[in-house]
């Protein structure tokens, strides 16, 4: 009982809020969300901007009135008094918790080049953002895509698929150099650049030029510090997310690229919970914390927070796991990469249809799987069994998968 206040209303708030009044929480519940939208889906702005309806709610908005929650859109928290245990909103109004709830995610990072703030350049977090993407795109030429991480891809796909020409530039030398192994960065690349997009690798966006204000072309320096204009009238900036933890950070809560945080989502201070984007955490299969920035760490922490405010049970970790849609691809990734590892190939990357099993020895790091859902399951069971898997009889296509799972 009592109040719990819910600072963001994003996909881990809003799924910890209708968690909590599901558990038959009898106490006030208020979560405050800086978007004028209830809380909705996130994963459709860069995989269906283009056709149907953007909004995609989490929950009928009607829920919250129906639960008792006060669900104040619109409105930013700005303070905590963590000794008076209270919060501030941009009203001026002040407001007592028993526990404090901190949802606040992640922002788009800006990037620091010349014309970025053209009209035309854009990046892609929000409803907003969305709505914006889909009138520059629907009147493009040509679209120009700065960053080859999961969101630039599926922007990209989305361009190519409506028939308007596309180009990926990427600083690193490959897409995905942060969080896929480099064999799947290469099928993706030839995938997209079968389709018709220029996939430009180890290149860097100097900036951006425009006429009367609007966007005309970017600037590119390749690998060899060349440096080329192409021409563009709408850009998307997908060049990752910074964790919004400087609320966090003014009260003096342990913070370390996002809010620190437990298995129970608990920070350093007893009554304030942190979940989603903004928080590090501890991760099944990792040593240390990492954020991680997906729909099934943010449930899950979701879940962490409602126990913490009931009084357990203890939630058992998942192993981390992610999807994106590109073209008619459809990938699903499960476990870390990280550090050293070998990698199986089972199916045909060729056909659009394979999964690559990443492996330290007999032990099993990460699966990447396109259209393979069965393989998946499969792979995410041996992940979370944990126990040795014998790489020859991984790579035996004669030897089923399920047959694997000891
Ligand atoms: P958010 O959903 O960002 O919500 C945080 C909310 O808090 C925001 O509304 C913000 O405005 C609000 N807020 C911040 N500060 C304050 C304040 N002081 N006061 C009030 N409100 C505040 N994940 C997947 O697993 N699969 C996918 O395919 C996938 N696709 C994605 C595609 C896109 C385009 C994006 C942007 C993300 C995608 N993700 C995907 C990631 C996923 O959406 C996020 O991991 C998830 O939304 C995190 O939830 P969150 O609540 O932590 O943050």
């Amino acid at each position: 009982t009592g109040r719990v206040v819910v600072v963001g209303a994003g996909h881990a708030g809003g799924t910890f809020a209708a968690l909590l009044c599901q558990a038959g929480f009898a106490g006030e519940l208020v979560v405050f969300g800086d978007e004028p939208e209830p809380p909705y889906h996130r994963p459709p702005l860069s995989k269906e901007f283009l056709h149907g309806p953007l909004e995609k709610w989490l929950r009928e908005p009607a829920f919250y009135p129906e639960q008792g929650v006060a669900l104040r859109l619109g409105e930013t928290v700005v303070g905590i008094d963590r000794a008076a245990g209270t919060v501030t909103s941009t009203t001026g109004r002040v407001w007592s918790y028993d526990h404090l709830v901190l949802a606040t995610g992640a922002a788009s990072r800006a990037l620091p080049v010349p014309g970025a703030d053209l009209d035309g350049v854009g990046m892609l977090r929000t409803l907003a953002d969305a709505r914006a993407l889909r009138s520059r795109v629907l009147g493009a030429g040509s679209v120009a895509v700065v960053g080859g991480g999961y969101i630039g891809l599926e922007v990209a796909a989305v361009v190519r698929a409506n028939g308007t020409p596309a180009t990926i530039v990427e600083r690193e030398e490959r897409l995905l150099a942060r969080v896929a192994s480099p064999e799947l960065s290469s099928v993706l690349s030839r995938y997209h650049a079968e389709r018709g997009t220029a996939v430009m690798t180890g290149s860097v966006v100097r900036g951006f030029e425009g006429e009367a204000g609007r966007l005309r072309a970017v600037v590119v320096a390749g690998p060899g510090g060349d440096e080329r204009r192409l021409r563009c009238d709408a850009a998307v900036v997908g060049v990752g997310a910074v964790p919004r933890d400087e609320l966090a950070r003014s009260v003096g809560l342990s913070c370390d690229n996002g809010i620190v945080v437990d298995g129970w989502a608990r920070t350093d201070d007893a009554r304030i919970l942190a979940i989603g984007d903004v928080t590090s955490r501890p991760v099944r299969g990792v040593a240390g914390r990492m954020r991680l920035e997906s729909i099934p760490s943010a449930v899950e922490q979701a879940k962490q927070a409602v126990a913490s405010v009931l009084g357990g049970p203890a939630v058992e970790s998942e192993v981390p796991w992610f999807w994106s849609d590109q073209f008619d691809l459809k990938l699903k990734i499960a476990g870390v990469l990280h550090g050293g590892f070998e990698t199986v190939v089972r199916g045909d990357p060729g056909a659009g249809r394979f999964s690559l099993f990443h492996h330290r020895d007999t032990e099993l790091v990460a699966v990447e799987t396109a259209n393979a859902p069965a393989d998946f399951m499969a792979g995410r069971r041996l992940l979370a069994a944990g126990r040795p898997v014998d790489p020859g009889r991984l790579a035996d296509p004669q030897v089923g998968l399920r047959d694997l799972v000891t």
